[in-house]
């Protein structure tokens, strides 16, 4: 690996560290994956080689579980696939995705063994695991296991398989379709697994679903994730990475990374507390404090409803919620309060949805107007929001705006995805429309003027008749 060695970090054991200087977009490293598989749940919707979503699929005839875009997908992943095609079959209904993924990890031990080489660092049974953490789901995984596995004749102590499927807990790096919209998979990449938490990381990680439908072989790519630097990072500093989002206060952040990796939070942000007063802050105004809590109280009450309307699809009712809170929220909450944001992001997305385009954007932009001032100027989720905000001004018909949200969005996804990801691709080709049409707008604007001066001139030249 040329960018990136392994070091002692510490109180937080091993960690990744930059080898020369890199700048904002810089691909630290690549890793295809030492295996991963499709969610249960999205079996039958996502590709299990590129994990794309798609509407048409093909089924694997034999297992009937797998599904692939074409035969090119499926030939790709047929050598991952094959025993564990055999294994479903043989106990008909496919295991969950911990077992699955635990599955794939021990065929490939057999067949690479599991030593540290130049491209990956750390054997893949070498990685953390904090077993003892874990609960009563460990036992279940690992009998379901026993049942499904087989190679020849090898066998395995209970604690070993343990042991691998607890790796997998700890270090299973969730997935997402090629439009980065929803989590779909799990996988195991062990060099990131070596990049340690920051809440406010000096890298991102991204997943490339790859392109294997190119007609020209030679430009197939393959499926895996990238590490990217969101910034200048000196040689010898630490490559971070955040294990969760970070517009939660920095308490839930501490605690939710307790509850599901094991480890006490040090970072900066969190000792500090920083940002924790814009996410609960109080609007301009100085409503009292009672004011507040009370509106604070009735918005968390209200996104629950929200939630579960959402999960329904009812659309109509996340609308009609999310303006009730936001109506209460105004002159009682900042633009930067959680509370609101969250407020805004449903009514953004809801109202895209049923297609109320000019409502929807006026959200959309108070939206980024906070996360502006809370994400790194870099993250992702802050050039997804914009890229939102610039989609629905767009089918707001407010092509100005829309082209610089589009515009700026595109700026920050080069760095977190690379010119060569889904997304961005997209984005580019929305760039160009919208530029094509914002000059078709503007044309006519000019052309709205000259007429308009010429109407003024006729108009004068009528007056002087009166
Ligand atoms: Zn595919
Ligand atoms: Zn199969
Ligand atoms: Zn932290």
């Amino acid at each position: 690996m040329e960018n990136a060695q392994l070091f002692d970090a510490g109180d937080k054991g091993r960690g990744l560290r930059a080898t020369k200087e890199l700048s904002a977009g810089d691909v630290v490293f690549a890793e295809p994956g030492y295996a991963a598989v499709v969610y249960n749940s999205m079996a039958a919707n996502v590709c299990h080689n590129c994990f794309r979503r798609q509407s048409k699929l093909h089924r694997c005839a034999q297992c009937r579980f797998a599904h692939y875009c074409d035969r090119t997908c499926q030939t790709a992943c047929w050598e991952e696939h094959k025993l564990e095609c055999a294994a479903i079959r043989k106990i008909v209904m496919a295991p969950n995705e911990q077992v699955r993924l635990a599955g794939r990890v021990m065929w490939r031990i057999h067949k690479d063994t599991p030593i540290a080489t130049d491209t990956q660092l750390v054997a893949v049974d070498k990685l953390e695991d904090h077993v003892a953490d874990l609960g009563e789901q460990l036992k279940a995984d690992v009998s379901s296991f026993f049942k499904y596995w087989s190679y020849f004749s090898k066998q395995h102590s209970a604690e070993y398989i343990a042991h691998i499927l607890a790796i997998i807990k700890c270090n299973g790096f969730a997935l997402s379709d090629q439009r980065g919209q929803q989590t779909v998979g799990v996988g195991l990449f062990p060099n990131l697994c070596l990049v340690n938490h920051d809440c406010w990381p000096n890298c991102t990680v991204i997943l490339n679903n790859g392109n294997q439908s190119a007609l020209n072989s030679a430009l197939h790519s393959k499926r895996r994730i990238e590490l990217r630097a969101l910034g200048t990072i000196s040689e010898g500093q630490e490559l971070t990475v955040s294990y969760v989002d970070f517009l939660n206060l920095s308490a839930d952040r501490q605690k939710k990374l307790k509850d599901v990796h094991f480890f006490d939070c040090t970072c900066e942000h969190c000792t500090q507390h920083i940002k924790d007063d814009l996410m609960t802050a109080a609007a301009e105004v100085k409503p009292s404090a009672d004011k507040v809590k009370e509106v604070s109280v009735l918005s968390k009450e209200n996104l629950e409803k929200i939630v579960v309307a959402r999960n329904q699809g009812n659309f109509h009712e996340v609308a009609q919620l999310c303006s009730e809170t936001l109506e209460k929220q105004e002159n009682v909450l900042a633009n930067t309060n959680l509370l609101k944001l969250r407020a805004l992001s449903m009514a953004s997305e809801a109202l895209s949805y049923l297609r109320v385009y000019s409502e929807a954007a006026n959200y959309a932009r108070m939206l980024v107007e906070g996360y502006s001032q809370l994400y790194h100027p870099n993250s992702a989720p802050l050039g997804l929001a914009i890229m939102k905000a610039g989609v629905t001004h767009w089918h707001a018909g407010q092509i100005e705006q829309g082209h610089s949200f589009i515009c700026k969005a595109y700026s920050i996804l080069m760095i977190t995805h690379g010119p060569n990801h889904a997304v961005t691709r997209d984005l580019e080709t929305m760039r160009a429309q919208t530029e094509i049409e914002l000059k078709m707008f503007k044309q006519k604007e000019n052309e709205f003027h000259t007429m308009r001066q010429e109407v003024l001139k006729d108009d004068s030249k009528a007056d002087k008749m009166i």
